[in-house]
Parts: structure tokens; C-alpha cells; sequence
């Protein structure tokens, strides 16, 4: 029989690897904590209905990445492809933000989506993703970013580029949006099949388009800052005003649109020169219609989601440190046959104590088990009748001591 692999798309953290994921996760947790965001789980399939409403039929997410299947009950149910539709319906059914409160919620965990997969790219991926809920004003668009580049700068990211756009609101995006079609049904023998289609559909989404002729005429486009309301003008010269307060580099760049199409205003996205054609580790933006089109009422929202296979990857590019790999400080070495009870007696008092503690639960000799106990900082060789004798490793100091003793120097 065949054995069976992971799934196209799907990959193993191992442990090896694990102890970095566990770092980038532990170092966003403290960020959020410093800018006042709370932890939210939310589950990782929802009601189909949620995405296709939220994220938009014309997405590419919607069209052709979901996850989606009939379960046994009937219902049509999508495994989660991003987290701000989950977050925002959860925000609206546990009314976090009734009586104009606001609510700033951060999440991570795996998204799903069938895609091509290569470096960078997978089925099953993994975002950290921040929101902040409530807030129509420009300094919730700075919060996030400056959150976004602090989690960045505490990781060691280097070599990143900021590059924003606004995308508009329900009342400029329409006129923007004819002019679009206007000028590229000019141009329509250059575009792509996909791009033809996105005419009809999205016509905002051609602008983004990666294949080379697409882009040539995107780049003549209309501008969308020509097409932008008085508010949205504002707004986004209060977001970038704010940027350079904080002293923040960015790039503006008009055909940053984003797949998803509840986004409104600020768009965003973080890029890293390491990675190649998935370059983009950040992506977020506004999103002040999507509660209404998640069936809610009126709720702005702004938020990011960052990639965390790609951050991953590029610390690993970069040099950057994960931290100190967590080890074991002690090592408890059983003389003798006899003494092997009495060692894992001892390691799981150690253990009580809170100090990371090992001993041989594989049968190997005393030998074999003073071999692998030398790169542990402390060793500790029991016998049959308790006695305990400290190792120093590194500067080979034998003392014979009582377990309190030990834990004493330990601690
Ligand atoms: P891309 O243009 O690379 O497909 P996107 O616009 O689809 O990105 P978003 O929906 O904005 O991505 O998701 C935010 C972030 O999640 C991206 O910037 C990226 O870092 C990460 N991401 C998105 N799709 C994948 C994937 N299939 N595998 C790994 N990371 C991903
Ligand atoms: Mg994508």
C-alpha cells in the first residue's frame, strides 16, 4: 500500500522549525499587548454565505480559493480563507461594539486556500491578523500600520517598503469605476482573458493584474486620487500626514487595490525585497461596508493580516533571530540500573520546581547517557540510594548535594 503524504498545498512545522513560529507568535502577542489590542478566537470554518458576502463575489478568493463543502447537517460551509469576516461577525453577534464602543481584536491561526502552491504560497497558511473595530477616523488607519511596522521592526525585519492607496468609498468609487471601463475597453485587445472578464466584473482588480501587458496599460489608467470624494481625500491626507509623524516611510502606489472589495479608503500593503514573486508579508486596509454586507448595521472597521509562513521565511533570509531555543538546564543521569526509578523521581521533583529537566526513559547505558548529557548545562548523577551529585559542564565542578541544594542553585 502506498503511504499517505500531506495534502498538496499543506507542510509540517516541525520541530526544528516550530520553536520560530512559537517565537513570531509570542512576539506578536507581546505587541499587541503594548498597543492595547485583545486576543479573539474565532472558528476556522464559518457559513459559506459569510465569505461570499463579505469578501466579495468578484474576488478571486470567492471565485475560486474557498474551501467548501456540504457538511452532514446540510449547511454549506467554507473553511476560513482570512479573518476579518470572522471577526466582524463575531463583533456584531457578541455586540463588542454596542453603544458606539469600539473594539481592537487580534487573531491568529491557519486560512485556506486552493491555490497554486510554491514558495511562499500554500493551501493551508497561517496569518496574524489585527482589527480595529468602531473607529471611522484616520488614527485608527495609523494605529494599525504603526502596530503592523512595530511587530515588524521587533522581529528584525529589514528592507521593508510601505506602499498605500486609497481605494475609494461607495460614493467616488462608482464614478472612478466608469471611468476605469471607459479607458480600458479602449485598450481591450491588451488586456488578459482574466483581466476581459474582471471588465465586466471588477474593474479596479485589472489595475492589480501581474501579467506584464496588463500592467503596461494599467500604468496609463486613470489616477483614482482625481476621483476621490472630499472625505476620502481627507482622510487620506490625515493617514499619511500621521505616517510621517511617526516618522514611517511609504510609497504611493494608485494600482494597490486589494482582491477583496468590502475594502474602503486606505489600502496598504508591507513588502519585503526577499520573497520573490509573493513579495507582499502585510496586506490590510479599511473595510467600512462590510458589516452591512455581512447582514450587520453600520460598523467601520480597519485592519491587517500578515503572513506568517512568509515572515518566516524572510527572517530566515535575513539572519534574524529567533530567540534562544528552549533546552533543558539539567540532565539526571541513573548511575546504575538500580538508580533509574529514583532518576525519574527526582527529574519530575526538578520538574515541580519549574526547572526543565531530563532523564533517560529509553533504556540507554550509563555511557550512552553521559554522551548525551553534555551539552545540558547541569548534569545530576543519582545512584540507588538517593545521593545526588551536581555537574557544572562548563567548568566541571562535581558537589555532592541534597535535592533542595540543587533546586536552590538552579532556580
Ligand atoms: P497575494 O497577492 O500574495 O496572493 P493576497 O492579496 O491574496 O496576497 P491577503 O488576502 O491580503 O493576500 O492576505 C494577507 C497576507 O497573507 C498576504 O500579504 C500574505 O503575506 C499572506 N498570504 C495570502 N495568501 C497566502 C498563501 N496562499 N500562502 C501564504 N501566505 C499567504
Ligand atoms: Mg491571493
Amino acid at each position: 500500500m502506498a503511504s499517505i503524504i500531506a495534502p498538496r498545498g499543506t507542510r509540517d512545522i516541525l520541530p526544528g522549525e516550530s520553536y520560530k513560529w512559537s517565537y513570531v507568535i509570542k512576539t506578536a502577542g507581546e505587541v499587541m499587548s503594548d498597543f492595547a489590542f485583545n486576543e479573539i478566537y474565532i472558528p476556522i470554518f464559518e457559513h459559506t454565505e459569510l465569505f461570499a458576502r463579505g469578501v466579495g463575489e468578484t474576488s478571486d478568493i470567492v471565485e475560486k480559493e474557498m474551501y467548501t463543502f456540504i457538511d452532514r447537517g446540510g449547511r454549506s460551509i467554507t473553511l476560513r480563507p482570512e479573518a476579518t469576516a470572522g471577526v466582524m461577525r463575531s463583533a456584531l453577534e457578541n455586540n463588542l461594539c454596542a453603544q458606539g464602543n469600539f473594539a481592537k481584536l487580534w487573531s491568529y491561526g491557519p486560512m485556506f486556500r486552493y491555490e497554486r502552491p510554491q514558495k511562499g504560497r500554500y493551501r493551508q497558511f497561517y496569518q496574524i491578523d489585527a482589527e480595529c473595530l468602531g473607529i471611522a477616523g484616520a488614527e485608527a488607519d495609523i494605529e494599525i500600520i504603526n502596530l503592523s511596522l512595530e511587530l515588524f521592526k521587533r522581529l528584525g525585519l529589514k528592507n521593508l517598503e510601505v506602499v498605500i492607496n486609497s481605494v475609494g468609498c461607495e460614493k467616488c468609487r462608482p464614478v472612478y469605476r466608469e471611468k476605469l471601463v471607459e479607458y480600458f475597453n479602449q485598450h481591450k485587445d491588451e488586456l488578459c482573458e482574466t483581466c476581459l472578464n474582471r471588465l465586466e466584473r471588477n474593474p479596479l482588480r485589472i489595475l492589480d493584474c501581474k501579467k506584464e501587458n496588463c500592467g503596461k496599460v494599467a500604468e496609463n489608467a486613470p489616477d483614482i486620487f482625481n476621483s476621490l470624494c472630499d472625505e476620502c481625500k481627507e482622510h487620506f491626507k490625515k493617514v499619511c500626514a500621521g505616517l510621517e509623524r511617526l516618522g514611517f516611510k511609504y510609497k504611493l502606489n494608485k494600482r494597490l487595490v486589494r482582491g477583496l472589495d468590502y475594502y474602503t479608503k486606505t489600502a496598504f500593503e508591507i513588502l519585503s525585497g526577499d520573497l520573490g514573486a509573493q513579495n507582499a508579508v502585510c496586506g490590510g486596509g479599511r473595510y467600512d461596508n462590510l458589516a452591512e454586507a455581512a447582514g450587520g448595521s453600520h460598523l467601520p472597521g480597519v485592519g491587517f493580516a500578515c503572513g506568517l509562513d512568509r515572515v518566516v521565511i524572510v527572517m530566515e533570509e535575513q539572519g534574524c533571530s529567533f530567540g534562544k531555543i528552549p533546552e533543558p538546564k539539567i540532565f539526571v543521569i541513573a548511575k546504575n540500573d538500580d538508580a533509574r526509578e529514583n532518576a525519574q523521581v527526582i527529574t519530575s521533583k526538578l520538574r515541580s520546581e519549574k526547572i526543565a529537566a531530563v532523564c533517560d526513559i529509553a533504556g540507554r547505558s550509563f555511557k550512552n547517557q553521559i554522551k548525551n548529557a553534555n551539552s545540558y548545562e547541569y548534569i545530576c548523577k543519582a545512584d540507588e540510594a538517593g545521593n545526588l551529585e551536581l555537574v557544572k559542564n562548563s567548568d566541571d565542578v562535581h558537589e555532592n548535594l541534597t535535592l533542595d541544594e540543587i533546586v536552590g542553585r538552579l532556580k
